[in-house]
């Protein structure tokens, strides 16, 4: 059996930034911490934190008055922040800059007399911020036949965004729905679906074909990750969302001679290790490391947390 090992994978610029402002908060505060979602929606990384005495919550009530908080890589939206300050929470916001970028432009758009057009997923940590920010003139659609349902008077200032996470050639489908129905639609100009994001997808669109199965290294509720996995479903190659070995069926991999196998921006690189050394162990699987791009991104620590940063000193 080969292995193609697809390179860029795994953790990104802004989950690397997010886990370090964690690992400096726990050297700087001691535990508990406290973290407004998951820190990034990976089960590893989360696991060994909690392990680590970090507590994540679902409510700002949930924390203590006066602690510190982190905001997660995927942003939180203006009501959050609010209520952090009446709690007097020290607030470290450890959300990726991609992700504020997309808050800002819903802010420039919403003040301008925009309605805004945000294509992405119901219910995900990022989606729900971003709305935040201007809760009454920010709609969601999902699909072409979301925009289809879409009923704004001809004469409605309209803008897009998207989410940082979603595929691309999905994203396309709508934002070219949307084009259709509303011609003057206004759109950021940068993309708003991040290079790791980007860089991820090619590399499954460009080594899949060569696969016979593909395992993808993230957690389910890693919107990255499991647009990887459908890219190579789309592909017509099997593919796997898994957390880790634990659950690999060695049945997947009858009559299989190439395994492609990647991760999404917030798997951690022993994970992939773990599986790499299985496949070798078990089938005497052959490494290829193959490279489709270079990535050189690195976001330094919030300012937020850098502020505090001297106490340690
Ligand atoms: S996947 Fe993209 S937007 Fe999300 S944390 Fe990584 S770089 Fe930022």
């Amino acid at each position: 059996m080969k292995i193609l090992l697809a390179n860029p994978r795994g953790f990104c610029a802004g989950v690397n930034m997010a886990i370090d402002c964690l690992e400096r908060s726990l050297d700087l505060f001691g535990a508990p911490i406290y973290v407004y979602h998951e820190i990034v929606h990976n089960k590893a990384v989360v696991d060994r934190f909690r392990g680590l005495g970090v507590v994540f919550v679902e409510g700002i009530d949930e924390v203590p008055e006066g602690f510190p908080l982190l905001y997660s890589a995927h942003g939180v939206s203006p009501f959050v922040r609010d209520q952090a300050r009446a709690r007097s929470l020290k607030a470290i916001d450890a959300t990726c800059p991609l992700v504020t970028k997309v808050h800002l432009e819903a802010v420039k758009y919403a003040s301008e007399g925009y309605k805004i057009v945000l294509i992405g997923h119901e219910g995900h940590d990022e989606v729900i911020g971003t709305m935040g920010e201007a809760p009454d003139r920010i709609v969601l659609v999902e699909s072409a036949e979301d925009v289809e349902a879409l009923d704004f008077p001809t004469d409605t200032k309209l803008a897009y965004l998207t989410q940082t996470t979603l595929s691309v050639d999905d994203a396309n489908v709508i934002i070219d729905a949307l084009r259709r129905k509303f011609p003057m639609i206004a759109n950021p100009p940068k993309d708003d679906i991040c290079y790791a994001t980007q860089n991820r997808q090619e590399a499954v669109r460009e080594l899949a074909p060569r696969a016979d199965l593909v395992l993808v290294l993230g957690s389910q509720n890693s919107s990255n990750s499991k647009r990887l996995a459908e890219i190579a479903e789309q592909l017509g190659k099997p593919s796997h969302l898994i957390d880790g070995v634990r659950e690999i069926d060695r049945a997947w991999f009858d009559g299989v001679e190439t395994v492609l196998i990647t991760a999404g921006a917030s798997a951690p690189e022993d994970v992939v290790s773990e599986c790499v050394e299985y496949l070798k162990r078990v089938f005497d699987a052959e490494l290829s490391e193959e490279f489709v791009r270079e990535e050189n991104v690195h976001f330094p620590p919030p300012k937020s947390l850098r502020d505090l940063l001297p106490i340690l000193n």
